[in-house]
Formats: C-alpha cells, structure tokens, sequence
C-alpha cells in the first residue's frame, strides 16, 4: 500500500532584536502564542506554533517581523 504524502507550511519566524521597540503588538496579536517578551524585546520562542498569517508583520511598526515561508 502507497504511503500518503502529507503537504504543509513551516515558517520562519525572525525578529530583528535592534529594530524591535518592545510595543508588545506581535505578542497581542499572534493567535497562537508564537512570541515571548524578554528584557522588552519579543522573541518567537514557539515558532512551530507560526500559521503564516502575517499579523505580525502587518502590526510591527518598526518592521521588525519577518516572516518566511520555507
Ligand atoms: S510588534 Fe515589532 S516592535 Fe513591537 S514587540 Fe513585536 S517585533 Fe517588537
Ligand atoms: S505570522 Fe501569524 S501565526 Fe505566525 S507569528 Fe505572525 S501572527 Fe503568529
């Protein structure tokens, strides 16, 4: 019997620790607790978690987000 051959998503998750202002927006908005906050900076400690929506991105204000398709 042919095995079946399952298609999905992995996204990077960065976030440019000198751009990163700390405003805590990522954080808010990640439906599935991608981020952490750590000496106020967000850090995407679950990135496995990253459905690719792109939030993130769309509310960092300082561009810090980047979010790759891999
Ligand atoms: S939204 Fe951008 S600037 Fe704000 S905490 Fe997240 S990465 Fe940092
Ligand atoms: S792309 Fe969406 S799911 Fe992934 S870290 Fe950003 S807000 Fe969370």
């Amino acid at each position: 019997m042919p095995k079946e051959l399952i298609d999905f998503e992995i996204y990077l998750v960065y976030v440019d620790s000198e751009k990163c202002d700390g405003c805590e927006e990522c954080i808010k908005y990640c439906s599935v607790d991608v981020f952490d906050f750590f000496v106020n900076k967000a850090v995407p400690a679950r990135p496995r978690n990253c459905l690719g929506c792109r939030t993130c991105e769309a509310v960092c204000k300082s561009k810090a987000v980047i979010i790759t398709e891999i």
